[in-house]
């Protein structure tokens, strides 16, 4: 089987999906290929920064996010053995949507992928990309599908990673072995329901060797999310040794968290422990040699002691699809251009570092201050007394900073 369009994405998380719809609604053929099956649960904090919801809006999901979502985001918070501060978290200045929310990515990315699929996207689910190659101007995605094991061949002149981070990358023929380090990071998640979690507010969990968040969202559950080294991973199922890697990881978290016992204590486990990892923050290329865009995780990633990765994503995709569409009759169809499409390559990758680089250093500062313990010890005292730092940081760290705004569709520089 063989297929034709203008562009093919890779991966239907909320890059992807956003970048679908986008490009349909401006009249695109679009092949998405996704290989898992919807709804399905993620390894995510589900807080989605205020800045998106005019996007999903635009996307035309606000109204169903607005329906589902967990109560909105109005404080910031740090939990850090015995210690809990909690502070106002600022605005997102004029529009109708100042504060987050919490939604399950089975329900986010479940909303978009229908949405793409509504507005014309041919969608290609549950296949996976199993590699990549070029034929003349075209991308070829050589494809299976993970039911039936019939394999097919997607083509189009443009071809957009949206394949997130964490699992093999089918865009590069084998990725070099990185030696293992302690300082690795591997994620868990965790869905409660009866936590005692105080509604709207966001805290972050400090602890040697790792960090986290936890968040009440949608149908009443709350959300755990939280990254640990592996080094630190390895003493805990020492520690615990009848214990799988997430409940070990849990006991050390509970352990040496006050906040997290007083939460989560006496919750209930309503979804099974998800895991991934290590997990891959930091910059990547944008705009790639081999003619590719990249958006999303696969572009660049914070660390997620911040929850920006659903901002940076869907951001991201709008970032490309506005210089896509705006060069609608040089990089589509039968009339394409490889120099346009470089040049809209190398636009999109300015303006991608000019929008995230400085999010992805701030989050790497915070993440590593968070999980040093003398750093913590030094800091609480005066976030204690002076709980206005925290909402100031949560402003710095990009949490109200509009990067594309729907409305006027254009790019704000900053
Ligand atoms: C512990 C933790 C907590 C977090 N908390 C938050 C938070 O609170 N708020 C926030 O905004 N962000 C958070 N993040 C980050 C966020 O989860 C990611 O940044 C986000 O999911 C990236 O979206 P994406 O669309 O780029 O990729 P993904 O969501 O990873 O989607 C990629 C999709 O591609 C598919 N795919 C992969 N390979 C192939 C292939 N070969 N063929 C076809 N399909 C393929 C996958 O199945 C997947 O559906 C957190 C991350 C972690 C680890």
């Amino acid at each position: 089987m063989k297929t034709a369009h203008d562009a093919i994405i890779v991966g239907a998380g909320p890059a992807g999906s956003t970048a679908a719809i986008r490009l349909a609604e401006a009249g695109w053929s679009v092949a998405l290929i996704e290989k898992q099956s919807f709804p399905r649960r993620k390894v995510c904090g589900e807080c989605i920064a205020a800045t998106n919801l005019p996007l999903l809006d635009a996307l035309g999901v606000g109204a169903a996010f607005d329906a589902l979502a967990g109560p909105e985001l109005r404080r910031v918070g740090i939990f850090a053995g015995t210690r809990k501060v909690t502070a106002a978290l600022p605005a997102f200045a004029a529009t109708r949507h100042p504060w987050g929310r919490a939604l399950g990515r089975e329900h986010l990315d479940t909303l978009l992928l229908q949405r793409a699929a509504a507005v014309g996207v041919h969608l290609w689910q549950p296949w996976t990309v199993k590699h990549v190659s070029r034929d003349g101007r075209d991308h070829v995605c050589h494809a299976l599908d993970v039911e039936s094991a019939v394999t097919a061949t997607v083509s189009a002149p443009l071809l957009i990673a949206a394949h997130g981070s964490w699992q093999p990358d089918p865009f590069v023929a084998a990725r070099a072995s990185r030696p293992q380090r302690g300082g690795d990071l591997f994620a868990f998640k965790a869905t409660f329901t009866n936590a005692e979690l105080e509604p709207g507010l966001l805290p972050v969990l400090a602890f040697p060797g790792g960090y986290g968040g936890i968040v009440l969202g949608d149908h009443g559950r709350t959300t755990l999310a939280f990254c640990i080294r592996r080094d630190t991973l390895g003493e805990c199922r020492a520690r615990y040794r009848s214990r799988s890697a997430a409940l070990s990881a849990y006991a050390y978290l509970q352990s040496c968290c006050t906040g997290v016992r007083d939460a989560l204590g006496t919750a209930t486990l309503a979804a099974p422990w998800l895991s991934i990892g290590p997990i891959r923050p930091g910059m990547r290329a944008p705009w790639r040699d081999d003619g590719t865009f990249a958006i999303g995780n696969i572009a660049g990633e914070a660390h997620p002691i911040l929850g920006e990765g659903v901002s940076m994503a869907i951001q991201s995709a709008w970032l490309l699809c506005d210089r896509l569409i705006a060069r609608d009759d040089t990089v589509r169809g039968a009339q394409v251009s490889a120099t346009a499409v470089a040049e809209a390559g190398r636009d999109y990758s300015a303006s991608w570092r000019r929008s995230f680089a400085r999010r992805i250093r701030l989050a790497a500062a915070f993440a590593h201050l968070a999980m040093q313990p003398g750093a913590t010890r030094t800091l609480l005292p005066l976030l204690q007394r002076w709980p206005v730092i925290l909402t100031a940081s949560a402003r710095h760290g990009a949490k109200v900073q509009r990067v594309v705004d729907p409305v006027a569709n254009c790019v704000h520089s900053h």
